[in-house]
């Protein structure tokens, strides 16, 4: 069936699948074995590259017995991506089906060298715009619903997901990245119900409607507003500061760039990510040594695709430091879920021999609405130690003195983090808003021993 084509269960009925999300959790594990062992076998016999790194480190998709014997497979990294993409033009020898069958390509936005394309198959488009659709309705996402898609369509693998809530049956508006006021107008002409954007974003937008007088809440009609792209939309304290400023639900969703436009998503309990587990297998693995930590606690996460038959991703370390659980969720889905996105990798700070990510420091500017909720952090190296200040905005309604509000600030701090920093109070609105993805630290480090 044609993703665009409307294909959903009547509007009462609360799964989209219900034989397959909420099958036992053993199911789910005999599911993910099998769909690895043909996957294994399909980049073995077709991709050039896991070819050679399958014989190079000794093993052969027919030793997959169980799913730890992923664990005997090579990874691949963001670098490995972009170094066979430039060696095997255009797409690289990890790709492993001819060109005439690829459909659609995305490409990651590469702020850091080469864009890296993501192809699919259109089987692999389909399974990707089923499981879309599937992850919207588990958000509450009906026929009834008209649903504004906000996101970049420029070769980003967000825009075609809009393809997904069309699936479901929603009037589905595809309006891209516009301007602010373009989009307060779009939203308000055709009554949207649904929007899909970034957190920073959707507080930016809320807040550009206040300030031209419109309510949010009141004059204009949105329910429900699906985020990803930072860790805001699973922080509660970012989350419910948006939902106040619109008076709607506020859901997270997870992407990747080089998989799917999104992995995951809260359903209506909103308690942690449902996990496209049958479609990408998850290790969380400690990201200096490798080996998985013990379920909840952070690490980094590692994704083998099951089924994604264009480019099959085997053990790639996305640099994403992440928690989940498979513990069943309320709603009676029993997949795994992400319970945070706790940062990348590389925006891990080490502040005198604490882990620290920004994803802390906005849980705590958030929490407390003596603060106006924006904040930034300021890195510096001062005899050879990384100081950190930390810049955040008293509230309009704030009466007391920046000195208290500082110490409360740090107090917060140390007991969620255990860092302290110079704390700045600054006035309501000083610090700039951020229109899509935020950039909340400044690093003014130079070189290691600079
Ligand atoms: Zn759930």
């Amino acid at each position: 069936m044609s993703p665009v084509q409307r294909h959903s269960p009547p509007s009462d009925q609360k799964y989209w699948d219900e034989a397959l999300e909420t099958q036992p959790r053993a199911a789910w594990d005999a599911l993910k074995l099998r769909l690895l062992q043909e996957h294994l076998a399909h980049a073995y016999q077709n991709s050039p590259y896991y070819r050679a790194s399958f014989d190079a480190a000794g093993v052969h998709p027919d030793q997959v017995k169980s799913l730890d014997d992923i664990r005997r497979f090579s990874f691949i990294d963001k670098q490995i991506l972009r170094e066979r993409q430039l060696a095997v033009l255009p797409f690289g020898d990890l790709v492993a089906v001819p060109e005439r069958d690829i459909v659609y390509i995305s490409a990651s936005s590469g702020s850091t060298g080469v864009p890296t394309a993501s192809p699919f198959t259109a089987q692999d488009f389909e399974d990707w715009m089923d499981y879309e659709a599937r992850q919207f309705w588990s958000s509450g996402l009906r026929p009834e619903d008209r649903y504004c898609h906000s996101l970049n369509f420029s070769l980003f693998v967000g825009g075609p997901c809009v393809l997904g809530a069309q699936k479901v049956g929603a009037l589905s508006i595809h309006a891209g990245t516009v301007p602010s006021e373009r989009l307060l107008t779009i939203i308000s002409q055709f009554q949207a119900t649904a929007i899909w954007t970034t957190p920073s974003y959707a507080w930016y937008l809320g807040e550009t409607a206040v300030k031209q007088g419109i309510d949010p809440k009141k004059d204009l009609n949105i329910k429900r507003i699906f985020v990803a792209g930072e860790p805001g939309g699973s922080i509660p304290e970012t989350r419910q500061r948006i939902e106040a400023l619109w008076g709607a639900e506020v859901y997270d969703y997870y992407g990747l760039s080089d998989i799917f436009g999104s992995c995951a998503g809260m359903c209506e309990e909103k308690d942690g990510l449902h996990w496209a587990e049958d479609h990408i297998l998850v290790e969380v693995l400690d990201p200096k040594t490798s080996e998985p930590v013990p379920e909840g606690e952070r690490g980094e996460m590692v994704l083998t695709t099951l089924k994604k038959t264009a480019r099959p991703m085997i053990r790639f370390r996305t640099g994403d430091i992440v928690t989940f659980t498979s513990a069943p969720c309320n709603c009676g889905r029993t997949s795994i879920r992400l319970k945070g996105v706790h940062g990348r990798l590389d925006d891990m700070l080490i502040i005198k021999g604490v882990n620290l990510f920004p994803s802390d420091v906005e849980s705590i500017a958030r929490k407390d609405h003596d603060f106006s909720g924006e904040y930034k952090l300021i890195v510096e190296r001062v005899n050879h130690l990384d100081v950190l200040t930390v810049e955040v905005e008293r509230s309009n309604t704030f009466a007391g003195h920046d000195e208290e509000l500082a110490a409360r600030f740090n107090g917060h701090l140390k007991s969620v983090t255990g860092a302290t920093a110079t704390v700045r109070i600054l006035p309501p609105d000083a610090l700039p808003r951020a229109t899509h993805k935020a950039k909340r630290v400044e690093d003014r480090r130079t070189g290691v021993w600079g």
